[in-house]
């Protein structure tokens, strides 16, 4: 035999090992939930994403089983990534293959599911050589409680009255296997927490209709459980409408030409404008906007509990805008902007110290916007506390705070026209009327009395 042949022979022979070991391959794709399917309900929504570092997804099936019974459920594909079909170009690197599918599974798909339990299965494969050209495969088992009746409320406390701009309280009883509940108001979603550790489906829901909120819209207790079941319930509430104050701010060089600079310096992210009212209705509309969707942020750290006990203190100072006045902002006698103020403004001696409203924790501290220099302090279930414009701040972020306990002094940073303190009460973010929770006899209506039972 010539060397030629010998090469050759040898060639063939790693050629033929190199496919047997391909098209033996038994290595499939990854399979992976996503999010957090925990039970089988009515019409549980399943979303699972296959990847595969070097080859593209071919196909992925699901089906549910239920002792003997298999039920095949269609997928749909919502997202693909073909691997790259270069495989030869071994030394650089491939985009991976990826799919994400789509499914419901529930009683409405399967009308032969049953409560109990049920297996979860999915199989998917890759468009390898392996198991002899059908592809790499791999599949997935899950075992899920299934679950058709949806969460059951009761509704423990009454009468529920709210004032435009305020909140309220409501007590119900869920059903055990209830994961999510709370009251509903138009688009906005009130939590709920237990009214003790020891109760964990007795829960207490403070909601709120903020001041654009109109008062027609519905509060309804809303209850899911790990299966996707949800009962909306009605409960019996009044909505007492509230008129605003108005209020016009004839804007002033000089007082823009002190907050607009300071504000900007310290708002990287804000783009000046070019003019000194420009950037001020930047600030006044923009930021603003963005401090809002904070404080939203601020009131996801939050305590399960109330760390407080006795009504909130207002600070000794003369009152100088209230909550939600409707302010109309003039220059040279032109309209240029509406905005609402949503607090009150609080002025004493300059610089006076500012004591905090109630026991809680300190959630932010430093600069903030529109507020300047300002604090938000936790009080548990949602409920929190904002003190803006201060000169200089005594506390830190996640501090233990005392009813009255001094957190700073009052001052004239951000947009201030003078030395005063912003104050509001905010219930999940959402600036609420702090009047009533400065008044005993509100506190004692609307939040001890209910909660009495269970204390
Ligand atoms: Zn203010």
């Amino acid at each position: 035999m010539s060397k030629g042949l010998v090469f050759l022979l040898v060639l063939l022979v790693a050629l033929v090992a190199l496919l047997i070991v391909r098209i033996t391959s038994q290595e499939g794709p990854t399979i992976q939930l996503q999010g957090q399917v925990k039970g089988l309900g009515q019409s549980t929504p399943i979303e699972f994403e296959v990847r595969d570092a070097r080859h593209s997804i071919k196909m992925a099936e699901l089906e549910v089983r239920q002792g003997e019974r298999v039920f095949a459920v269609p997928v749909t594909l919502a997202a693909q990534q073909k691997a790259s079909s270069s495989w030869w170009r071994f030394w650089a690197k491939r985009p991976e293959g990826k799919a994400k599918y789509q499914a419901r599974a529930g009683r409405k798909e399967i009308p032969g599911l049953q409560e109990g339990r049920a297996t979860l299965h999915i199989v998917t494969t890759n468009d390898s050589w392996g198991r002899f050209f059908r592809g790499g495969r791999s599949e997935l088992f899950l075992d899920l409680p299934v679950r058709f009746t949806p969460p059951q409320v009761q509704v423990l406390s009454f009468p529920h009255y709210v004032n435009q701009g305020g909140a309220e309280l409501v007590v119900f009883k869920v059903s055990p296997g209830t994961t999510q509940s709370g009251v509903r108001v138009g688009d906005t979603f009130f939590p709920s927490w237990p009214v003790k550790d020891s109760m964990p489906e007795t829960r207490l829901c403070l909601f709120a209709y903020s001041y654009n909120v109109d008062p027609a819209t519905p509060a309804r207790i809303v209850a899911r459980d790990d299966a996707g079941n949800e009962t909306v319930s009605n409960f019996v509430y009044r909505v007492f409408p509230k008129k605003f104050h108005t209020d016009t701010i004839d804007l002033k060089d000089d007082f823009m030409g002190r907050v607009v600079p300071a504000i900007m310096s310290q708002t990287p992210e804000l783009q000046d404008e070019g003019s000194l009212l420009k950037n001020f209705l930047l600030i006044n509309g923009q930021l603003r906007a963005t401090d809002a969707r904070e404080l939203v942020a601020f009131g996801q750290k939050t305590a399960d509990h109330f760390l407080w006990t006795v009504p909130f203190i207002r600070l000794p100072a003369k009152t100088e805008a209230s909550f939600a006045d409707y302010r109309t902002y003039t220059y040279n006698g032109t309209v240029v902007d509406h905005q609402t103020h949503l607090g009150f403004d609080l002025a004493g001696v300059e610089q006076m110290p500012v004591g905090a409203a109630n026991d809680g924790v300190v959630a932010f501290a430093g600069f903030f916007g529109i507020f300047g220099n300002a604090v938000v302090i936790d009080h548990g279930c949602g409920l929190q506390s904002l003190y803006g414009h201060m000169s200089s701040i005594a506390v830190k972020e996640g501090d233990q705070v005392k009813r009255g306990q001094v957190i700073g002094r009052s001052g004239a940073t951000g947009l201030a026209g003078g030395d005063h303190i912003h104050f509001t009460i905010l219930l999940d973010g959402i600036p609420i009327n702090p009047v009533e929770w400065w008044d005993p006899h509100w506190i004692h209506d609307r939040i001890e009395a209910k909660l009495a039972p269970y204390r």
